[in-house]
């Protein structure tokens, strides 16, 4: 029986409150923090359970964090905040000696530049306080790492070549909104493409490389090579992989509306004078566009997430694909939220119940792929996010 602090109240944030109520043999007490405790409040009031308690914090500021840490006494803390929060979270956890989980890699606010660096350079420091900080728990980064690790465990001797293929083929209704938090989101996609070939990064102008991608019960769609964490961290632990790359799908409406976005300066991070006051266009935009926990109502559809990997085992060529495909009203009716924050919010959860069950394992900061997998996906599945694998499905291969 252990205590969990969960730090964020956006859409992941209510998934992984939910989801740690109904794993009370594990989470004996929640508490849920964020900036806006009204936020808290809400979830905890939708939730109803009496060992869910909120309140509120300014992850910012590493003394506010580390004084809700001592008052609560967790065992874990699950970071569902943004991007930015990383690091005074992490901070504070090493001045606590608590248990570190997060779901996406640190990002300075004033540059739209993410990699693990910042993060990995406190392995010293959490290895000398005999405390693990597990990294990038969502799905993805998260689920498609273990995926990895599951087929290198399974199936492999070498991986040579990975496609991580992530497909969201759902409508909410709205003419254009985000899945997530709009600013991070929109700072990611709109950043230079980027994949791993040959022991090199090749940069690619956004959105110029796609390529129609077959998702299982969705069908064809067109996919889009962006840059996204995990390949960072994946071709560093397994250093066998020849070429790595990551797909998107974005529908021709949702690429117009950026377009116009982008050409008419909304989505800058440059601050500008409007009125006398210094405004970020793109937090302006963040505010005028749909909440994206409030998108889960009338969502229809699918989102479908996986690897494609190709390799040798016992000197052959193989093939291997692993994936899993979530409901968006069927996580709605669950609890309350779109897919997009469910299969994000479910990982986390499952990844520090992970640690506090002694399954996962070690002093230092992780990323999810150097754990073992197998505790893992013996759970997705009952956690809600069912998965599947096709081996030498050579038609179907990404290549
Ligand atoms: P939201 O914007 O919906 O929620 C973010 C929450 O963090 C809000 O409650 C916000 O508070 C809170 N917050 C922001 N700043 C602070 C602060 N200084 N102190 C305390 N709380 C703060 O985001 P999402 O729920 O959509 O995303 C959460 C995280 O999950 C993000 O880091 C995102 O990148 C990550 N993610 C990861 C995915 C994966 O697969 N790995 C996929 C999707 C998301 P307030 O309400 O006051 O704004």
């Amino acid at each position: 029986m252990a205590k969990v602090l969960i730090i964020g109240a956006g859409g992941v944030g209510n998934v992984v409150a939910k989801k740690c109520t109904q794993a009370q043999e594990v989470f004996s007490e929640i508490l849920l923090a964020s900036r806006t405790k009204d936020k808290c409040d809400a979830i905890a009031t939708s939730t109803n359970h009496p060992l869910l308690t909120t309140a509120q914090v300014d992850a910012n500021k590493v003394n506010e964090m580390v004084a809700l840490i001592n008052d609560f006494g967790p065992d874990i803390l699950i970071n569902v905040a943004l991007p930015y929060q990383d690091l005074p979270i992490m901070e504070a956890c090493l001045e606590t000696g608590v248990h570190y989980l997060d779901t996406a890699n640190y990002e300075p606010p004033e540059e739209a530049k993410f990699e693990y660096k910042w993060q990995w350079d406190y392995h010293q420091r959490y290895k000398q306080a005999g405390i693990m900080a597990v990294l990038g728990c969502g799905f993805d980064p998260g689920v498609t790492g273990v995926f990895t690790a599951y087929a290198l465990k399974h199936y492999f001797d070498e991986i040579h070549y990975l496609d991580i293929v992530d497909c969201n083929a759902g409508d909410h209704g709205h003419p254009f909104a985000t899945n997530f938090n709009p600013e991070i989101n929109i700072r990611e996609i709109t950043q230079k493409g980027k994949y791993y070939e040959n022991s090199n990064w090749v940069e690619v102008d956004p959105f110029s490389v796609h390529r129609s991608i077959n998702y299982p019960e969705i069908g064809s769609r067109e996919s889009y090579l962006l840059y996204h964490e995990e390949l960072e961290s994946l071709v560093k632990h397994i250093p066998t992989i020849k070429r790595a790359r990551f797909w998107m799908t974005f529908s021709e409406s949702y690429l117009t509306h950026l377009r116009v976005l982008q050409n008419v300066g909304l989505t800058s991070i440059e601050p500008i004078e409007y009125e006398g006051k210094q405004i970020v266009p793109l937090q302006f935009l963040k505010a005028v566009l749909p909440i994206p926990s409030s998108l889960g109502e009338n969502y229809q559809g699918k989102t479908s997430i996986g690897c494609h990997i190709r390799g040798v085992k016992d000197g052959k060529p193989r093939t291997y694909y692993i994936y899993n495909n979530c409901d968006h009203a069927e996580a709605y009716e669950e609890v309350g939220a779109q897919a997009v924050a469910y299969t994000t919010g479910v990982p986390a959860m499952l990844g520090a119940m992970l640690v506090l069950t002694g399954k996962w394992k070690g002093e230092g900061v992780f990323n999810v792929e150097q754990l073992d997998p197998d505790p893992f996906l013996a759970k997705l599945g009952k956690y809600g996010l069912e998965w599947h694998e096709l081996i030498n499905n050579s038609e179907e291969f990404v290549d």
